[in-house]
């Protein structure tokens, strides 16, 4: 199922950043409700008309946030904007995002995805040296590293404070005059370059460019720091020492949306390849193949082209759920997923069916639908997902639940088709969800299947260490 549609997790973000153009705060908006799916807890706008700042957050969608009225008092030719559902810092209005502060050079606003693994040893460290938090976000970590780095011009001090941030990051950061996009050196969450007209834009995902009819310049390489100034200057560094590309597998699996074009690829084409490889070695004799809307749409549509066996949609969709929907308070349990999805008995009924999904998380989905699959009058059901178990907590900015709660980190697959109730379950293993990228399936973070972690987290010996303000 697609993101929207399931409370329960907590995405990463999706960020955007525009400069030189006279309707900045409307163009970040365009691009922020096109990364909604990056996350739907709060959104944010950030402008500056080179002399004055102005700030929008709320808790909620995009489309309800930003009214006329309030893009209308977002002057400026600069903005950037975020969507967040939190992977570090509480649901709460002082935990949105952009951040805007004053610091000694004057304004700043900055507006992150991904999370910092050495968030919490940091904070405390700043905490000790008399820093005061006004949120639980790890993004505020790098501001105080900012304002404390007291030499050099903000391009400087943004170096400095990543030279001792460490973790999974794509951010962007403004002051009244010059945008900042930057992405970590393993290169976990993407972030692309565009332009439109004479100005420049920066998005977690191509899909937030085609909205605004931008055209895709580059992507944003791991490592690089680029800086825009209001005349349409852009300067490229990469000021860190060099890593092991670790771009997140889990934005093609689930993540980033189909129209998009990220890390190289574009996400839908290999979706599709995922359910063609899914297809080649989890091989079943089935009447139809139909897809959990929308996140198992292309994956369905590879399966049916490499097995032959026909696709159908056999469930449908409601689009209309939003978060506010009331429910009887007695039965809220009972409704669920049957709020979003229901079948089609018509495609179903007497048939053999492989149904496809791109994960299963705690189970409890993939269980609720296969009983309405059954209602509907299917002979039998066949799970089959497009990508390997996923067994292990995400810490680079896509918050799984934590293992306890991750259904394949302590069952067996035997015991999850029990529990989803499936006549078979099929997953792809990880090489094969890896071969689908040919010759850059070694640059990607497939820890949340594999347990391999890119990048050593929570007691990070050598951060405790630093001693950070001598
Ligand atoms: P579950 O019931 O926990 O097994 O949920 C599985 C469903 O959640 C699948 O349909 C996935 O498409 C979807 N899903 C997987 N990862 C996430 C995530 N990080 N956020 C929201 N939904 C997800």
């Amino acid at each position: 199922m697609d993101s929207e549609s399931n409370d329960q997790f907590k995405d990463g973000c999706g960020v955007m950043g525009i400069i030189g153009h006279p309707e900045a705060s409307k163009m970040a908006y365009l691009g922020l409700h096109a990364l909604q799916h990056r996350g739907q807890e709060s959104s944010g706008i950030v402008s500056s008309d080179g002399t004055n700042f102005y700030r929008e957050v709320a808790m909620g969608l995009v489309a309800d946030i930003f009214t006329q009225d309030k893009l209308d008092k977002l002057h400026g030719n600069i903005a950037i904007g975020h969507n967040r559902y939190s992977t570090t810092g509480s649901s709460h209005i002082k935990n949105c995002q952009p951040i805007l502060v004053d610091y000694a050079l004057g304004p700043l606003a900055i507006a992150h995805n991904g999370n910092f693994v050495n968030d919490s040893i940091l904070r405390d460290q700043l905490e000790a040296y008399g820093s005061i938090f006004h949120s639980t976000m790890d993004t505020e970590v790098m501001v105080h590293l900012i304002a404390k780095h007291n030499h050099g011009q903000l391009l400087d001090r943004i170096i400095g404070a990543l030279h001792i941030i460490k973790g999974a990051y794509s951010i962007v950061v403004m002051d009244e005059k010059n945008l900042f996009a930057v992405r970590d050196p393993a290169g976990f969450r993407p972030l692309l370059l565009g332009k439109i007209g004479d100005a420049y834009v920066v998005a977690s995902e191509t899909c937030a460019f085609d909205l605004i009819e931008a055209k895709l310049v580059r992507e944003i390489e791991p490592g690089e720091l680029i800086h825009i100034t209001d005349k349409g200057e852009i300067k490229s560094y990469h000021p860190f020492p060099k890593a092991k590309i670790s771009s997140c597998v889990f934005e093609f699996v689930y993540f980033a949306r189909p129209d998009s074009y990220i890390f190289g690829h574009h996400v839908s084409e290999i979706r599709r390849k995922l359910g063609r490889e899914l297809a080649r070695t989890t091989h079943v004799d089935a009447d139809i193949v139909i897809p959990i809307p929308d996140s198992g749409m292309q994956a369905a549509l590879g399966y049916s082209e490499e097995s032959g066996i026909p696709f159908d949609l056999g469930l449908t969709r409601n689009h209309y759920t939003g978060r506010t929907f009331i429910e009887p308070e007695q039965s809220i349990r009972h409704f669920g997923v049957k709020l979003k999805l229901n079948p089609i008995r018509s495609v179903i009924a007497g048939k053999r069916v492989i149904v496809i999904d791109d994960s299963i998380v705690r189970g409890t989905t993939s269980r609720k639908i296969i009983k309405m699959i059954r209602e509907a009058g299917a002979k039998e059901v066949h799970m089959r997902i497009s990508s390997p178990p996923t067994s292990y907590p995400c810490y680079y900015g896509i918050d799984t639940p934590s293992r306890k709660e991750l259904i394949a980190a302590t069952h067996s697959i035997e015991e999850i088709t029990k529990y989803i109730t499936a006549d078979s379950l099929q997953y792809l293993s990880i090489e094969n969800m890896l071969n689908v990228f040919g010759e850059n399936s070694k640059n990607f973070c497939s820890a949340c299947f594999s347990g391999n972690y890119p990048i050593e987290f929570c007691s990070d010996t050598k951060t405790r260490q630093m001693r950070l303000f001598e």
